[in-house]
């Protein structure tokens, strides 16, 4: 056991001794590279994250020593091809680094994500090559950290509303307005931010710190994701080159094409939260005495633990499968949304069981559990909240938005 001691905590926490459930023998169905990809994201995890992360989120602090490891172990651009600096890696490699990275903490693994999804694959996809080639490398060394600015105060769940926008003033664009909730703002090298021009069509623009009138105030007292920086994205007239317009595509199907491939990611990190908790609530359910016998020799805490495995190897399915859809570019927007939301879901209902299973010991910092449960209260919210997702499968399979 480890003691950590900062000027405001002393707290132990265990060691990581997480061992992954593969109840119905997945791994038959990986092949080597994403093996080998996925154990050294998890040895990773457990020599470089596992041990510190505690007390970063403890203090509410992002661990900014991690980045130089995350870009190494591909948590920058996995799928993103070599020649730009990404990973090169496929759609069921991506999955399995966010897995490993979310069983260490969601604010991690939300890092990776933006960085990923939200900021390299727009530059990648709706980027020119100019851009390409300044941003990508440099993005997927960890060199920059990059943010998403899309929700705006008044507009979350309805992003299409947005009031950010920009003017075409000849030689450069004016931008002005307001994003709030945005992860990795207060410390981003760049911002990709969406903002309507003067017809109202929604483009995507590169913004970089140090532009006059752009200001990145940090959200404090978050009771979630504390290890994650989450800020504001402030524009008073800035004027942003024409040259960090990204050309290739407008229209909210640009912000929403990379939200496909974030809430991709989520669903497979949501299982990395959901094993972590399962694992540990296993170990303690073997080796906590009450009425002279283990509490899983309990029908109660069984029932627990069998309804874990039973839906986290539900969840593994259905992640492989939609991975394999988007290696093949057969994967809907629908078949998304539903993996983000029963990933999130399951996993925020096993950390809760699994808290209880704990006690008392489950409410400290020596165990992962509570961190991962109120993290997810964050995960089962973002990128498209539980409800909206329930909305977007009703849609799919009526034919009738019920949005309005
Ligand atoms: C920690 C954190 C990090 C985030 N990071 C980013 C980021 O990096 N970039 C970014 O752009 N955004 C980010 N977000 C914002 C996030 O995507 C939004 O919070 C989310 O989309 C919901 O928007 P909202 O909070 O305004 O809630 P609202 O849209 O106001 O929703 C409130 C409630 O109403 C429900 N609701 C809304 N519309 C309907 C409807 N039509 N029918 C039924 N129910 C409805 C919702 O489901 C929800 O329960 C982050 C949020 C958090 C908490």
């Amino acid at each position: 056991m480890r003691t950590f001691v900062n000027q405001k905590f002393l707290f132990k926490m265990k060691p990581d001794l997480f061992q992954a459930p593969d109840y119905y023998l997945l791994d038959d169905l990986l092949t080597e590279e994403h093996k080998l990809v996925r154990d050294s994201a998890r040895a990773w995890v457990k020599k470089e994250v596992s041990p510190i992360i505690e007390e970063y989120a403890q203090k509410a602090e992002f661990p900014k020593q991690i980045v130089k490891g995350l870009a190494e172990i591909g948590g920058f651009g996995p799928y993103i091809p070599v020649e730009y600096g990404g990973a090169g890696l496929d759609q069921i490699s991506y999955g399995l680094i966010m897995q490993e990275i979310e069983r260490g903490d969601s604010g991690v693994r939300s890092t990776s994500s933006v960085q990923s999804s939200l900021v390299m694959y727009p530059i990648w996809k709706y980027g020119n090559e100019e851009q390409r080639m300044k941003y990508l490398p440099k993005l997927a060394t960890g060199e920059f950290i990059g943010c998403f600015g899309l929700t705006e105060p008044d507009y979350g769940s309805n992003p299409g509303g947005m009031v950010t926008n920009f003017k075409d003033m000849g030689d450069h664009y004016l931008l002005n307005g307001a994003k709030m909730w945005i992860s990795n703002a207060p410390f981003a090298d760049i911002a990709v931010v969406w903002a309507k021009d003067e017809s109202g069509r929604i483009h995507g623009l590169i913004v970089e710190r140090g532009m006059e009138g752009f200001t990145t105030p940090e959200t404090h007292n978050k009771w979630s994701l504390r290890a994650s920086a989450t800020g504001e994205l402030i524009f008073d007239n800035v004027k942003v080159p024409k040259e960090n317009l990204l050309p290739n595509k407008s229209g909210l199907g640009a912000p929403l094409g990379c939200l496909d491939s974030a809430r991709y990611g989520i669903a497979w990190g949501a299982i990395g939260a959901a094993m972590d908790c399962y694992d540990t609530a296993l170990r303690y359910s073997q080796e906590r005495i009450q009425f002279d016998k283990p509490i899983g020799a309990t029908q109660l805490q069984q029932k627990k633990l069998a309804e874990m495995i039973t839906e986290i190897t539900k969840a593994q399915l259905l992640t492989w499968r939609l991975g394999v859809l988007r290696n093949e570019g057969r994967a809907t927007t629908a078949q998304i949304s539903m993996a983000k939301r029963n990933n999130v879901d399951m996993a925020l209902t096993i950390a809760r069981d699994a808290r209880q299973m704990l006690g008392g010991m489950g409410i400290t910092g020596e165990y992962s559990i509570m961190r991962h449960m109120m993290n997810l209260e964050s995960v089962v919210t973002y990128e498209g909240t539980h409800d909206i997702h329930l909305l977007i499968t009703g849609m799919d399979v009526t034919g009738f938005p019920a949005f309005k």
